[in-house]
C-alpha cells in the first residue's frame, strides 16, 4: 500500500472517504494483476503503486478489514468469511456486489491496480460491464507465472501484520522481531488461508476458475506474461520492462 493513499473508500465502502496526500499522476494507469496465491501480486502492487502513483485495489483486503471492523458483519460478508476461511472463493454475487458498490474506486483518477478481482470468467464479465458503463479503459493485464512448488513454499512461509497488513516471509523476507510488523510494530499472524489445508483448496479453485481469465485477457489484447521466480525486485524488474515496452 502506498503511505499516501488509505483506500478508505475501497476497504470501508460507499460512505468512507479517502485521505490522500498526493496530487493526482500525469497518468492515470488502470491495471488488473493476474496469478496464483503467493506469485507476488501484493508486493509488485506496493512496487508498482510507489512507482506510478496508483491506488492498491484489494478484494481480500476488504474482505479482512470487513472481518477486524466493529459493528456486526451482513449476512452477505458472514458468508464470505466463511468461504474465505476454508481457502474457497466467494461467490460471485457477493464479490460483485462489493465490487459495484466501490465503482468510484475504478473511476478515481489516481488510478488502479486490482488485486484478486477478477477470479473467475463472471467477474471479468461483469468488470467489464462496470467500466464500460463508466467510459474506463484498461492499459493492461499483468500475469504473474510461477511454479505450483515455489507457491506453496511462498504461501505457507508467508506472515501478515494484522494492523496493515505487510506481509513478510519467514525465511526470505523475515522481519527484524520475530513475529512483529517492521513497518508499524503490529502483530503478525499467519492467515488461516495460508495454511496447508487451505493453500490445497486455494491453488484447486485458481486453476479451475482463475486460470482461465488468461485466454480471456488475451483474446481482449491485454494480457502481459511476466515470470515471477527470483527476487521481488527482480519481478519488479521484468515487470517495468513489460510495461515499458507495451504502455511507453
Ligand atoms: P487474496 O488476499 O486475494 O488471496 O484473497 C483471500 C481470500 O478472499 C480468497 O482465498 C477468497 O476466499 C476471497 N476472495 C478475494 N477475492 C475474491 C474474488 N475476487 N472472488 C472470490 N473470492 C475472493
Amino acid at each position: 500500500m502506498s503511505e499516501n493513499h488509505d483506500r478508505a473508500a475501497w476497504l470501508a465502502g460507499p460512505g468512507a472517504s479517502c485521505r490522500a496526500d498526493e496530487p493526482y499522476p500525469e497518468r492515470s494507469y488502470r491495471m488488473i494483476l493476474l496469478g496464483a496465491p503467493g506469485a507476488g501480486k501484493g508486493t509488485q502492487a506496493e512496487f508498482l503503486c510507489a512507482r506510478l502513483g496508483t491506488c492498491h485495489l484489494s478484494t481480500g483486503d476488504v474482505f479482512r478489514a470487513a472481518k477486524c471492523m466493529s459493528g456486526g458483519l451482513s449476512p452477505a460478508m458472514q458468508t464470505a468469511m466463511e468461504y474465505m476461511q476454508r481457502g474457497d472463493l466467494v461467490p460471485d454475487v457477493i464479490v460483485i456486489e462489493m465490487v459495484r458498490e466501490r465503482v468510484s474506486c475504478l473511476q478515481c483518477n489516481y488510478g488502479f491496480l486490482l488485486d484478486g478481482f477478477p477470479r473467475t470468467v463472471a467477474q471479468a464479465e461483469a468488470l467489464d460491464e462496470m467500466l464500460a458503463s463508466k467510459g474506463v479503459k484498461l492499459d493492461a493485464v499483468l500475469s504473474y507465472e510461477l511454479s505450483v512448488e515455489e507457491v506453496v513454499a511462498r504461501l505457507s512461509g508467508r506472515r501478515t501484520c494484522r494492523s496493515c497488513q505487510t506481509t513478510f516471509h519467514v525465511t526470505s523476507k523475515p522481519s527484524q522481531r520475530d513475529g512483529v510488523c517492521d513497518r508499524c510494530g503490529g502483530e503478525l499472524y499467519q492467515r488461516e488461508d495460508d495454511r496447508p489445508e487451505a493453500i490445497r483448496v486455494r491453488m484447486a479453485a485458481y486453476r479451475e476458475s482463475t486460470a482461465p481469465l488468461e485466454e480471456y485477457y488475451n483474446r481482449e489484447g491485454l494480457l502481459v506474461p511476466i515470470s515471477a521466480e527470483g527476487t521481488p525486485e527482480e519481478v519488479f524488474m521484468r515487470t517495468a520492462e513489460a510495461l515499458n515496452q507495451r504502455l511507453g
